[in-house]
């Protein structure tokens, strides 16, 4: 230690009236003097300026004007506030990560010497995060990871200031939301995606729902979110589809991607197999998912956002009003880009305007002269009801048009959809 760095320590000291910690005397010469941590810098410069060891339970002593001996708190206080926690929440996880809030003056007086002293050292905050996630670690089974973080330890320290505060310091455990990933098939109709709030009541319960709050009992949401739920001790569970069909709409073949989010689960190791078991009797006959497996939070906007390059295909059976004859259905062969207007029964929710599509691929089967079956493959966000009806001139070509008659789409199910 040269003695530029020892003139320099003593002014700090002396500018606390010796009331400063050997952390936050450490600190300030973070980046000029070695040691192992702040404390040990600290208990370094004052054997080196010959001064008596810090001494913070010495009674009549002031405490140390930067943190207030918040430091001597976290080897005795806060373990057992988390370890409180962590009982109380009966949560259970790998990895944690620690943030603290601490008084303003705290904060300012750290700043304050940092300018005075010209140090340019890291903030006090950084310091009492890292010292309670060494304490943690060296005390609880679990470890503090950044990229894994399963839980934050939120420390709040903004009440140690106030005399006679009968809880100064305050400890949060923000559990975070694991993410499951897999594919579903719809097998009924009459099933909405998600939990549907009764129209009239918005969700509160009324007569007309049966004080149930839902419009439609059960959702393919719900089928297995409630079984999740379950077996992660979870607050709530959010579903997010790659797309979505309508209520009266099939999901078939490989299924449609999802991912499903559980909020504050306490227990994060779900054993998928269990939970697939269950679903498979609860939701049987009505919904199938495949492929559960944990997935990253990034899953959930990438999958909701696939749209521009998403295909999907269809299934549709088409009745029409007039005859037809088989030889007809090469008419539709000629359907390939369709400028398609908003459709009437979603142009309550949707900008009115006119989107062009691409029909990939049509494969029609008669079945008799008022009914034929379709397997179309085209652009997500073409609509295949109106692309049969025509939806009042609306989607230009369709199926209605090429054919000459007026044709609905009775039938309808997805049987694919592609995602990047
Ligand atoms: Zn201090
Ligand atoms: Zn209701």
């Amino acid at each position: 230690m040269n003695q530029e760095i020892l003139d320099k320590a003593e002014q700090l000291i002396n500018y606390t009236n010796g009331n400063i910690c050997n952390h936050c005397l450490g600190r300030k010469f973070s980046d000029c003097v070695d040691g192992n941590g702040n404390e040990e810098r600290g208990i370094k410069i004052r054997e080196a300026l010959n001064l008596e060891p810090y001494a913070p339970n010495e009674s009549n002593r002031e405490k140390c004007a930067v943190c207030h001996d918040l430091f001597e708190d976290i080897d005795t206080k806060v373990l057992d506030l988390v370890r409180e926690k962590i009982e109380f929440l009966n949560v259970e996880f790998d990895t944690f990560v620690v943030g603290c809030k601490l008084p303003k003056e705290i904060v300012e007086k750290d700043q304050e010497i940092s300018d005075e002293f010209d140090c340019n050292v890291e903030i006090i905050k950084k310091e009492v995060n890292r010292e309670i996630g060494k304490m943690l670690e060296a005390n609880l089974e679990q470890k503090a990871d950044f990229d894994g973080e399963d839980v934050l330890v939120m420390v709040d320290f903004r009440r140690i200031l106030n005399e006679g505060q009968e809880n100064p310091i305050r400890v949060r455990l923000q559990i975070n939301p694991i993410f499951i990933e897999g594919r579903y098939r719809k097998l009924i109709r009459g099933i909405p995606q998600t939990k549907w709030p009764c129209t009239k009541c918005k969700g509160k319960g009324c007569e007309e729902c049966n004080f149930t709050g839902k419009q439609y009992p059960e959702s393919v949401e719900e089928l297995l979110s409630e079984v999740v739920l379950k077996h992660a001790n979870g607050y709530e569970a959010k579903f997010h589809g790659a797309g979505r069909e309508d209520i009266d709409v099939r999901m078939l073949g490989t299924g449609r991607p999802f991912v499903l989010e559980i909020k504050e689960p306490k227990i994060r190791k779900i054993d998928f197999d269990k939970i697939s078991e269950e679903v498979s009797q609860t939701a049987k006959g009505k919904t199938e998912y495949l492929n559960l497996k944990f997935t990253e939070r990034k899953r959930k906007v990438e999958i909701k956002g696939s749209s521009p390059d998403t295909y999907k295909v269809y299934r549709a059976l088409v009745k029409c009003e007039d005859d037809i004859k088989e030889e007809d259905l090469e008419k539709l062969q000629s359907l390939h880009i369709i400028q398609q207007r908003t459709p009437i029964r979603v142009s309550h929710r949707r900008a009115d305007k006119i989107r062009e599509k691409e029909v990939k691929n049509i494969e029609a089967k008669f079945i008799d002269s008022k009914t034929f079956e379709m397997i179309i493959k085209t652009e997500g966000g073409l609509y295949i009801k109106e692309l049969i009806s025509s939806d009042e001139g609306r989607s230009n070509p369709s199926v209605s048009e090429v054919l000459g008659t007026q044709a609905i789409c009775a039938e309808l199910d997805v049987i694919e959809v592609g995602i990047k």
